[in-house]
């Protein structure tokens, strides 16, 4: 769907049309038309309060257990093991709070994570290092990949919980979940994966990754803000972070965003049915990008792991050129894309998924993140890649 946008007047004073292309799907995603449809009648003539007993509670109640359905469907769970929540930073502190706080007082519990996990883990587990727990933090490869030995050896009888992204907001790099939950749950402890850039792009079997507990964000999977699950595992005993009423089985007070839980019960339906040919589609426009990037442009280097990696993610360093301006350059040209993370930009701090794989700060300096969404054509990828090289050149002459 491209973005064209009517401009008064043109260089050559005729009325021109402007191109948007949006490169920047691992931030957030437009919605799904078929997710709008599917919500608008939650905001319109249901209303109903789940929890009434009447007709127009009942109703959208039966909605809401479709929705959880769709949801534990796309990762291999039980409905019952869905916890709808309001979005994956929220659902990343449940899963790190309420596995610590679930644990006897007294002792010092340990919470393990890597060091390239999104803000919501890495903060949530240094907020619980200053409050009575322990933190550990696992290193990388250079590829940006969990050392699954570094993890294997941080992990000891104290240790409550651990938690490892599935893939990579930066980088796209998969992790070796798998090898690492099978090391956690020999030792006792629980596992967590965030999973809120992986969910609809690349398989998930939450036995297959043998997890217990997984994090999802509607919003990075064509769905809305503010929405998200986390699915636990039947029989792991966490606390709530939300008290209150007995919404989501006593896991998360507060009436339900029926709207929000019908839409992501939609975006997860229709990311299953399609992942596949999805993920064929966005892989191959991001070959071409990369290909084609490396081949205009000198001296650019991937970040991230070249096989193991997100099908739309495409993380590069132009060398001797500054992110920024490359990315200011790009927005003149109607060209959305990201230097590390949406998070992380704003804040002149390198990021700190590049730092962790031992990249240069120079070459950190000169990254750029390009995510490849089910939107994009292989029209944007032809223009990004007429426009990106130009860029470039002038960004390293300044
Ligand atoms: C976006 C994201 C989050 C946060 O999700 P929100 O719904 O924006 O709170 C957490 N982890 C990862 C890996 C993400 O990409």
């Amino acid at each position: 769907m491209p973005h064209l946008e009517r401009r008064e007047k043109g260089m050559d004073g005729y009325p021109q049309e402007f191109r948007r292309v949006y490169l920047d799907n691992n931030a957030t995603t437009q919605l799904r038309p078929e997710v709008v449809e599917a919500m608008l009648p939650y905001l319109r003539e249901h209303y109903g309060n789940p929890s009434s007993g009447h007709w127009f509670g009942r109703s959208v109640r039966t909605r809401i257990e479709e929705a959880r359905e769709k949801a534990a469907a796309l990762i291999g769970a039980k409905p019952e093991e869905v916890y709808f929540c309001g979005g994956g930073s929220e659902s990343d502190n449940t899963a790190l709070k309420g596995a610590a706080f679930a644990k006897p007082r007294g002792a010092s519990w340990r919470v393990v994570t890597s060091d390239i996990e999104h803000p919501a883990v890495l903060s949530t587990a240094g907020y619980l290092a200053q409050n009575g727990y322990c933190q550990t933090v696992v290193g990388v490869d250079r590829y940006g990949v969990v050392d699954s030995a570094e993890m294997a050896a941080a992990l000891d009888s104290t240790t409550a919980v651990v938690s490892v992204m599935h893939a990579n907001n930066e980088t796209g790099s998969i992790q070796p979940v798998r090898r690492i939950a099978d090391a956690v749950r020999a030792r006792g402890a629980l596992m967590h994966c965030d999973a809120a850039q992986s969910a609809g792009k690349i398989p998930i079997d939450v036995n297959e990754l043998g997890v217990d507990m997984l994090s999802m964000s509607a919003h990075k999977l064509y769905a809305p803000k503010g929405m998200g699950l986390l699915y636990i595992r039947k029989g792991v005993k966490i606390h709530p972070l939300i008290t209150g009423g007995h919404h989501e089985r006593g896991m998360r007070a507060g009436t339900e965003n029926v709207a929000g839980i019908v839409g992501l019960g939609t975006a997860c339906e229709l990311a299953r049915k399609g992942l596949a040919e999805d993920a064929k589609k966005i892989t191959a426009l991001r070959n071409r990008l990369q290909k084609g990037i490396m081949e205009k442009i000198s001296s650019v280097r991937l970040n991230g792991h070249p096989e193991q990696r997100l099908p739309g993610t495409l993380n590069i360093s132009i060398e001797g050129a500054e992110g920024e301006t490359l990315l200011i350059q790009c927005d003149t040209q109607g060209i959305a894309l990201s230097t590390g993370s949406a998070c992380a930009s704003g804040s002149a701090e390198p990021s700190h998924v590049l730092v962790a794989m031992g990249i240069p700060r120079n070459v950190i300096q000169g990254s750029l993140r390009i995510s490849i969404g089910i939107f994009n054509t292989g029209q944007d990828v032809d223009y990004l890649l007429e426009r990106l090289p130009k860029i470039a050149d002038a960004a390293r002459a300044s």
